[in-house]
């Protein structure tokens, strides 16, 4: 027999869905009404079972590697963690129609290291070295990139020379743990030139600057999203680094009762990958264990980023219909 439970919730804002992450998903529903399925999509789209399901539902094809079993001619999408330049050179020997849903903001990145490794620095890319992101970036700077994961690496690292050094960041990292690398980096390499601050986007930043907030007022802290989510991982370290007790959770069928055994109070965040109906789903199953739960939305700032389609997919305005008809 469960105890009665009485906790309050509060929900995070932003949470959720990021503008990279709507335009990659777009970008395949687009792609499925223009082209039909099957389309294939190398990696998952974004790190989310349940968006990948869903598309699997409607005709797509989800590859690990762009090979020759994908048919001629058929269209291929690149996930929103980007590719190294040998995947797009792949697509094109077996003749493939590429749309690439990168973010723009992992574009950014792989634009800074082709330009530092033109230059001749070596660059250090402070990330997670078996993430999907960090693997297409250093394609972009072969022979001169190397990956630091944390302070630890920092005495390993081997550069030509001392006073051509240059950072990068993976886009979705803790931003504390990430300035404690980069004042690393600086101690060593007093020379090291780098982003203006990092890498790590707005959404990234948006989500763990309100968790961080959120967490002087909550007992627990549940953070939706997929245990491949690299920016969900973070929002839970940050939020236990504050001392508060947080939980990944991936859908509302996964909630335990005895996580709330002396709980009044419960933040509820998501991972730029989960969709907003499956943080509905937990916030109902939520209030059905608790029914005289209060919810307050707990917003620290307002989102307001969209990112455009790649010309191929945008939908035509009214004037340009009428123009070709
Ligand atoms: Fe782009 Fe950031 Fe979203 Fe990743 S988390 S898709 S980098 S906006």
């Amino acid at each position: 027999m469960n105890p009665p439970f009485s906790f309050d919730l509060q929900l995070a804002s932003p949470r959720g869905f990021c503008a990279g992450v709507d335009r990659a998903i777009t970008i395949v529903e687009r792609a499925l009404e223009l082209y039909g399925a099957p389309i294939y999509v190398r990696h998952e789209i974004v790190h989310n079972p349940h968006v990948v399901r869903r598309l699997k539902a409607k005709g797509v094809i989800f590859v690990e590697e762009i090979d020759e079993t994908i048919p001629q001619n058929s269209y291929v999408i690149f996930s929103a963690h980007g590719v190294s330049p040998f995947v797009e050179e792949r697509a094109k020997e077996l003749n493939l129609n590429v749309l690439n849903a990168t973010c723009p903001l992992v574009t950014k990145v792989h634009v800074e290291a082709k330009r530092y490794a033109k230059k001749g620095f070596s660059i250090l890319l402070i990330g997670h070295a078996d993430h999907v992101e960090v693997q297409g970036t250093l394609g972009h700077a072969v022979g001169q990139i190397q990956v630091v994961e944390t302070v630890e690496d920092i005495p390993k690292v081997k550069v030509a020379d001392e006073s051509k050094v240059a950072y990068l960041t993976q886009t979705t990292l803790s931003l504390d743990d990430t300035a404690e690398i980069i004042a690393g980096l600086k101690k060593r390499f007093p020379q090291i030139v780098g982003p203006a601050k990092d890498d790590i986007c707005y959404a990234t930043q948006n989500r763990q600057n309100a968790v961080k907030a959120m967490a002087k007022r909550v007992d627990l802290v549940l953070v939706v999203g997929a245990p491949n989510s690299s920016n969900t991982l973070r929002l839970v370290e940050v939020a236990k680094a504050k001392g508060v007790s947080s939980r990944r959770i991936e859908s509302a069928e996964e909630l335990e009762h005895d996580w709330f055994i002396g709980v009044k109070t419960i933040g509820i965040t998501a991972g730029a990958s989960a969709p907003e109906d499956v943080v509905q789903g937990i916030v109902k199953k939520l209030q059905e264990i608790s029914p005289s739960s209060a919810l307050e939305e707990f917003s620290l700032v307002d989102e307001n980023v969209t990112f455009g389609l790649p010309a191929e997919l945008k939908i035509p305005t009214v004037s340009q219909e009428q123009a070709s008809s």
